[in-house]
């Protein structure tokens, strides 16, 4: 089911909301940003994501082929979500579950989790997951 969450990084200076149905599922990859931030995400559309606070104090970082924004807060450095397009541009945002607020404990334990070997191309699982 679909629920509004809220969300924000460690100092509150960046404050969102988003629309996810975490049942749908979250993901971990090893890609080189993921593994060195220890990201745990669940992608929504864009329509299902609104920055509340903050534009002002976040900084936006890229890599690679730049398909992607991984922006963090400039006071606290916590990167709350990612954001980019898919093949087709679509718009969407990688929300950070270690940056929601109040959200139960259970809620996340319950929520599937799939891993994506982005470290070599391929949304498939990779061989180890244990460390992601
Ligand atoms: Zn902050």
């Amino acid at each position: 089911m679909k629920k509004t969450y809220r969300g924000s990084c460690h100092c509150g200076a960046v404050r969102y909301e988003a629309d996810i149905d975490l049942a749908q599922g979250t993901f971990r990859c090893n890609c080189s940003i993921c593994f060195k931030t220890r990201a745990w995400l669940a992608g929504i559309p864009a329509d299902s994501f609104r920055l509340v606070a903050g534009e002002d104090s976040l900084r936006d970082y890229q890599f690679g082929r730049k398909n992607l924004h991984h922006p963090f807060c400039t006071q606290c450095g916590v990167r709350p979500f990612s954001r980019g397009a898919d093949a087709k541009g679509n718009r969407f945002y990688a929300v950070r579950l270690n940056s929601l607020d109040g959200v139960e404990p259970p809620e996340l334990v319950e929520a599937p989790v799939k891993y994506f070997d982005m470290a070599h191309d391929s949304m498939g699982s990779p061989p180890e997951t244990g460390h992601l």
